[in-house]
């Protein structure tokens, strides 16, 4: 073996491609590339092997909403790596990290929130949310209720029910979606609005909720799931009058509402999670990327107590369940976590200080001759490049526009990440107001050169 810290960033580049397969992506290309290496992070910061610190405008992938280097949760993981590494929660078992972490989830979720399920990824959340919301019809005589209604463009995960009830069309081969999956339209106004108002357009795309129902038989529908705001599908963030019409279906076909915030929970929007934001009224909540900041892997499902009830009362035994199932290194750094994002203001700050004021410097690249469309909130938001700013009209995909414009700002310290020529950001919640300066001026600068770049 090599040691790894005396190798440069090409000897690294040439191992990792003779023995390293990456997710969501196109290996070939990336051997002729080579991948980017980070070596070090600390706050909003990311350093690459070659020394270049670069502002983490994703946060990671949506996760390390506290920022890096927190020695609270580093403390919190060792401590709990002495005295208890591991432990199963199955068997009439449980753990002290387990319990504390079941007791705050329950304190800082919608009050009708007071049980989790808990897992190590969205993934595997999101295929327990599918067994799960079956499974509560089923207990109450109602077995036909299977089928779970999603969107267009939704990401729920990569196993193989969560990328089922997932709406991209690129994960969907050899069998997937699975039996019993559905989807209707996504809310995205800028794309698909056509000559609606964002309302009208948002009532619109909601109803397909109801046409799609009634198509299938109430008799036959468990479940709908959704991101409160769309995220790996470009930051999508529907009109108000969406959620509204949503949420009155939901209770007048009285079908289960399931929430992914796996990207919106932990104080992206400013609250803790985009149910508060949006008024939204769930019967379950998948959690997981902020949960822990990233420091480790974990995630889970909140049950409603009127979910919960008929899950603990009516079930017997769910035959279900994870062998790192509330993992108590995981459940102690998320506890942590949690404590740290509630005592520090964190959230609160978001939600009144640094999401405004990002969301009002980023709103000024609307008069970019590239842009399209700015929209987000609280610390998540998407910049659309367009050639045509009236018409919406698209690039050519072989301009490559958002891959172009993601390679200028990572070679001038800024990490955002294109979803087609959606610019898309997410930095970790304690970012400053000198930092969100300094990401908006390298934003510019790569929306620049990428003009420079493109064919008049
Ligand atoms: C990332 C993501 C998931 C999947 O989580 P993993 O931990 O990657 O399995 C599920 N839902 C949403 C909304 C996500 O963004």
């Amino acid at each position: 073996m090599n040691d790894l810290q005396l190798l440069n960033t090409s000897e690294l580049q040439t191992i990792d491609n003779e023995f390293h397969l990456h997710p969501f992506t196109d290996t070939k290309h990336l051997h002729k590339v080579g991948s980017r290496i980070i070596t070090d992070a600390e706050g909003v910061y990311v350093w690459d092997s070659d020394g270049n610190k670069i502002i983490d405008g994703m946060a990671g992938l949506w996760c390390v909403n506290i920022g890096y280097g927190r020695e609270e949760l580093i403390e919190a993981a060792t401590r709990q790596l002495r005295k208890l590494p591991y432990y199963n929660t199955f068997f009439m078992t449980s753990h002290p990290p387990v319990i504390e972490l079941s007791q705050r989830l329950a304190e800082i979720t919608p009050s009708q929130f007071n049980h989790v399920f808990l897992t190590n990824s969205g993934s595997e959340a999101n295929d327990t949310v599918i067994r799960m919301v079956r499974r509560y019809w089923t207990l109450q005589g109602q077995e036909s209720k299977t089928v779970v209604i999603s969107r267009t463009n939704a990401y729920h995960g990569s196993t193989f029910g969560a990328a089922s009830l997932g709406g991209m069309s690129a994960m969907h081969e050899s069998g997937i979606p699975i039996p019993g999956i559905e989807h209707i339209q996504q809310p995205y106004w800028y794309r698909e609005g056509g000559d609606l108002d964002p309302n009208e357009f948002g009532k619109k795309t909601a109803q397909s909720l109801e046409e799609k129902i009634l198509e299938l038989g109430v008799e036959n529908v468990a479940a709908f799931i959704a991101e409160p705001i769309q995220g790996a599908g470009g930051v999508i963030v529907p009109p108000q009058s969406y959620w509204n019409e949503i949420s009155r279906i939901c209770e007048a076909y009285e079908i289960l509402f399931v929430a992914d915030e796996v990207i919106c929970g932990f104080g992206r929007t400013g609250k803790w999670f985009a149910t508060d934001y949006f008024g939204l009224n769930p019967d379950l909540m998948v959690l997981a990327k902020g949960l822990s900041s990233g420091y480790l892997p974990i995630a889970g499902v909140m049950l409603s107590d009127d979910v919960a009830s008929v899950m603990i009362e009516d079930g017997g035994e769910f035959a279900h369940g994870f062998t790192y199932s509330g993992h108590p290194v995981s459940c102690a750094v998320a506890s942590e976590n949690i404590r740290l994002l509630s005592e520090e203001g964190i959230v609160k700050n978001v939600g009144a200080e640094v999401g405004p004021y990002f969301q009002s410097r980023l709103a000024e690249l609307s008069q970019h001759p590239l842009v399209g469309e700015v929209r987000g909130v609280g610390l998540i938001a998407a910049i659309e490049l367009v050639e045509d700013k009236a018409t919406h009209h698209r690039f050519q995909s072989d301009l490559k526009v958002g891959i172009r414009c993601r390679d200028h700002a990572a070679n001038r310290g800024l990490i955002m990440r294109a979803v087609e020529d959606s610019m898309v950001l997410s930095p970790p919640l304690i970012i400053s107001k000198s930092q969100i300066d300094d990401l908006v001026d390298i934003a510019t600068d790569a929306l620049d050169e990428t003009l420079r770049e493109l064919p008049s």
